[in-house]
């Protein structure tokens, strides 16, 4: 009893006859877990106090804090619903059936098995959202007391806490429980890391103190000479949690976190607000994109105040919280603050938020028929950071914000990566560099050989994806530097009528070491690179052989197999196709440029021919090539659409249309489209030239 009267204090905002209810439940929990001890020793009833103390702080209902106390009566004890509900009513009977039911699931992670448990625990919740409050108060003071549990078991509750119930705090607007869980678990789980940031918030604590002071009484200056009056300014100071998770997220080193000084203004009502935001900004100068209005738009669990930067005192940065008293309960204490609020019949925004954030959920699993499905619509909800998509099995995939198709490829596998060629994004064709969101069904098109583009690296999002694109394409390169160097090489000698297996290996060993360069790969690849001239090379390699070497060799045209890639170019001037007749050229450092004969831009260096390199196509060509068309049209309703399935008629993908010109219903156009050779574009072009809107369609 001794126990009670000390709780009944904290019980001052509740009438008598509820206060009443209140000593029922906790005589009768009393008496049920009276033989029970928790395993720090003491007597279990100080738990289901210590909860209920913790809802009461809140200004919970009465049916909430019996609920609290009887917890855990039908768990750990034989007493049923049915004589819950006889004694205290269907209410109570109800929340505390509903939180029995989630003290029985276990999550160790997100993780696929506990998929179908995470749907029933937001079945539980879903008939009365205090079952998650009470179990969220459950779970707080589990974790304030968890020292006499073993480390492994202190370990999976910290972790559970963290990644389930914490985020769910946040996500219903319960701020305070939030920080506290996650500040718990994380001295759990990174004890050291705990103590390091701790200590020095301590001891920086000291001199923030003097400037929280003087800019403190700065402001309050500045409002007192204003028409504001009640506005309350207090200092804030940053958790560990938080800091350390900036410090992730940001790169920032402890002490440029601990040099921002946060500051929260408290006023009377909503318009005092912007007043006050007025006042602070002819003080400090505002920096510029950093204010926010969360009171016009709140945050998603009802969040509101207005947030902005300043540039106080000898350039410190500011931040500043304005907000009324409600919105600072309905801040920290989320769909609690409800009860405290509670006016008429009347919800406050944030429980309505809540709620409906449930009642989503619910919908959402009736509709999704997988609970995998589900769980990751959950988790996208609760982890906005990350995106949740499909494998066409029905697999799923965790990938970061932002991921697109080519960084899903390589999370299924560095081979499929390497080899993509197309995706489809919910059955539908769509770029590899689609930027996936959650819940979409992602199948990837391989090609056996196809290769990583260069220009993926511009946008794939997970290191997974980098990485192995730099990986193939370094091996790739060097590879192709060397089969196109000894080719030059061997052309040269053909050129001069030698053959290059009459070179001797002392004269090859003489060149290099001459050169400087460790093995014939290495002259290869300067030779590829453009860095030496084959012809000189081969001049040097002939004149160290010492011998007469003249014989008849045929000159071989180069071998272009269509793959673009680092030491094959294909020109972006002329862009040459399979079937074009072709001219290369070396340029120094890039390797082989390959352009169609009749491109202008090597008009000029005709008179050179010695620079041009004999190449031809190679037979068995699969990769697709750009062609631009230049069309003139007459614009009709339709003729987009018939232009367009013209094409693919042909079996040729549309990169892009743009009109060029339009003269009244005249268009030109210039339409990029990919084909496999040029037999494929003359198709195109006289599938287009016999439509009765194309006045004529040329390859550009
Ligand atoms: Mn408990």
């Amino acid at each position: 009893m001794r126990l009670f009267s000390r709780f009944k204090k904290r019980l001052s905002y509740l009438k008598p006859k509820q206060i009443e209810q209140i000593r029922q439940a906790f005589l009768f929990a009393e008496q049920k877990h009276h033989d029970q001890k928790r395993s720090s020793g003491e007597s279990y009833i100080t738990h289901p106090i210590a909860v209920a103390i913790i809802l009461a702080d809140m200004h919970m209902d009465p049916d909430s804090i019996s609920a609290a106390l009887l917890h855990d009566v039908i768990e750990d004890t034989p007493i049923e619903k049915t004589e819950i509900k006889k004694k205290f009513g269907k209410t109570v009977a109800e929340l505390v059936d509903g939180v029995t039911k989630l003290t029985k699931m276990q999550f160790s992670t997100l993780a696929e098995a506990q998929a179908e448990s995470f749907r029933k625990m937001v079945m539980a919740m879903s008939h009365d959202i205090r079952v998650i409050l009470i179990k969220l108060a459950d779970r707080l003071h589990n974790m304030r007391t968890m020292e006499s549990l073993p480390i492994y078991k202190q370990h999976r509750i910290a972790k559970e806490t963290l990644d389930i119930y914490a985020p769910i705090a946040n996500r219903i607007g319960i701020h305070d429980l939030y920080i506290d869980l996650e500040s718990l678990s994380f001295a759990v789980l990174y004890p050291r890391r705990h103590a390091v940031i701790q200590n020095a918030v301590q001891k920086a604590r000291g001199n923030r103190k003097e400037i929280i002071n003087t800019i403190t009484k700065e402001i309050k200056k500045r409002f007192s000479k204003s028409a504001l009056k009640k506005v309350e300014i207090f200092g804030r100071e940053k958790h560990i949690y938080s800091i350390y998770k900036k410090m992730l997220r940001k790169h920032l080193s402890l002490s440029e976190i601990m040099d921002v000084y946060g500051f929260r203004i408290i006023v009377k009502n909503f318009d005092d607000c912007y007043r006050a935001l007025g006042v602070i900004h002819s003080i400090y100068k505002p920096v510029p994109g950093r204010f926010k209005d969360y009171i016009a738009i709140p945050k998603l669990n009802g969040y509101q105040s207005l947030h902005t930067t300043l540039i106080g005192p000898q350039g410190l940065p500011i931040e500043i919280q304005i907000r009324t008293d409600k919105m600072e309960q309905i801040a920290s204490k989320g769909i609690a603050a409800h009860w405290l609020y509670k006016t008429g019949e009347k919800f406050s925004e944030a429980h309505i938020r809540a709620q409906q954030w449930i009642n989503d959920l619910l919908e959402m699993q009736q509709k999704t028929g997988s609970s995998l499905e589900f769980i990751e619509n959950v988790k996208t909800d609760l982890f906005p950071e990350e995106i949740y998509v499909f494998t066409p099995k029905g697999g799923i995939m965790e990938l970061p914000r932002g991921s697109t198709a080519i960084d899903f490829a390589y999370a299924v596998h560095t081979a499929i990566g390497n080899t993509c060629v197309a995706a489809k994004i919910d059955r539908q064709f769509a770029p590899l560099s689609t930027i996936l969101t959650s819940g979409q069904t992602v199948a990837i098109t391989t090609s056996p050989g196809s290769r990583p583009n260069p220009a993926w690296l511009h946008f794939v999002r997970t290191g997974k994806a980098r990485s192995g694109i730099r990986h193939f394409l370094k091996n790739q390169q060097q590879a192709e530097l060397i089969t196109l160097g000894e080719q030059l090489l061997l052309n040269s000698f053909a050129e001069l009528s030698v053959s290059f297996n009459k070179i001797t290996k002392n004269a090859i060993n003489k060149v290099l070491t001459e050169f400087k360069i460790e093995d014939l790969n290495g002259l290869f690849k300067e030779i590829g690179l453009g860095n030496r001239s084959p012809l000189f090379v081969a001049h040097q390699l002939i004149n160290a052989t010492k011998a007469k070497l003249v014989t008849k060799e045929r000159k071989e045209p180069l071998l272009i197999q269509g793959t673009e890639g680092i030491a094959v170019n294909l020109a972006h001037c002329c862009h040459p196709i399979p079937g074009d007749t072709i001219i290369s050229l070396m340029v120094k450092g890039r390797g082989l440029m390959v352009h169609r004969e009749q491109c202008e831009k090597i008009s000029r260096l005709r008179k050179q021919p010695e620079k041009f390199i004999l190449a031809r196509w190679a037979d068995d060509i699969k990769e697709k090539f750009v062609a631009i068309l230049k069309i003139d049209m007459s614009s009709r309703l339709g003729s987009f659409a018939a232009l367009t399935k013209a094409i693919a008629d042909c079996e040729a993908n549309i990169d892009n249309i743009t009109i060029i010109e339009r003269t009244g219903a005249h268009y030109v156009t210039k339409v990029v489209i990919n084909v496999r050779n040029k037999t494929q574009v003359e198709k195109v072009l006289n599938k287009l030239n016999s439509l009765s809107i194309v006045t004529k369609a040329i390859r550009v």
